[in-house]
């Protein structure tokens, strides 16, 4: 094999190994993942928010409590110092029915209001278990995903080491400066060698001069395309 065909196979490999690494690139910014991440954090978000309120509920319930058995022991106090027979002016008689009658109905209120929120209690600690059965799912997608990119990379990075070894070696069959000359033209472009078909460059699709074409056909020289600076390889035709 000539030099320059040694270089088309060389490019070949170095083809093969950019599009390893970009499927690398693709797997680390797996979209799964991200998705399932996301998800993670508006679970995480919710279940904070329906914990943050039982706890407010629960406070409610404890003052509203508090106050329930306030107001039951001064009716009880009440209720025994009208019953006792002691008091006898109807004035005060009448004012400690009514004190009663405002307790009894704040009681009640009370009452009332505390079994609303036991009731949110409850309704919120269902939504729980379901967020939280929820959380768990999609903790177990995100890992297994997150293993299953490990594993893709892996296989992918050993697979470029691979390569990349075999290319090494067969790039010790290219004259060195003609190497160099490959590697500077591939920093600025994807190809560093293109075929002339029809006596033009198809890296930029400009027109070779016949001299140029004919000089190619004869030896193996190096040449580079005027327009685009690529080196230029002409396939004898079978
Ligand atoms: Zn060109």
């Amino acid at each position: 094999m000539d030099q320059l065909s040694l270089l088309w196979e060389l490019q070949k490999y170095d083809e093969e190994l950019n599009q390893l690494i970009d499927k690398v690139k693709k797997a680390e910014t797996a979209k799964n993942i991200e998705e399932f991440e996301l998800k993670l954090n508006q679970l995480e978000y919710d279940i904070c928010n329906f914990k943050t309120k039982v706890d407010v509920d629960n406070e409610k319930i404890r003052r509203h409590s508090k106050k329930v058995d306030e107001f039951n022991f001064r009716l009880k106090d009440i209720e025994e110092k009208l019953y006792s027979g002691d008091i006898t002016d109807l004035n005060q008689i009448q004012h400690m029915n009514k004190e009663i009658k405002n307790l009894k109905d704040l009681i009640e209120e009370l009452e009332f209001e505390m079994l609303a929120l036991m009731e949110d209690i409850e309704n919120i600690k269902v939504k729980l278990i379901d967020l939280e059965n929820d959380y768990k799912t999609y903790r177990q997608k995100l890992d297994s995903a997150k293993d299953q990119r490990s594993k893709n990379i892996k296989e992918l990075t050993d697979l470029i080491k691979e390569k990349e070894e075999l290319r090494n070696e067969f790039m010790k069959q290219i004259d060195e400066v003609l190497i160099q000359k490959y590697k500077a033209i591939k920093a600025r472009k994807v190809k560093a060698l293109v075929k002339i078909s029809d006596d033009k460059c198809t890296g930029c699709h400009m027109n070779i001069p016949l001299t140029i074409v004919s000089k190619l056909k004869k030896n193996d020289d190096i040449y580079y395309c005027d327009n685009c600076d690529r080196i230029l390889l002409y396939v004898k035709k079978q």
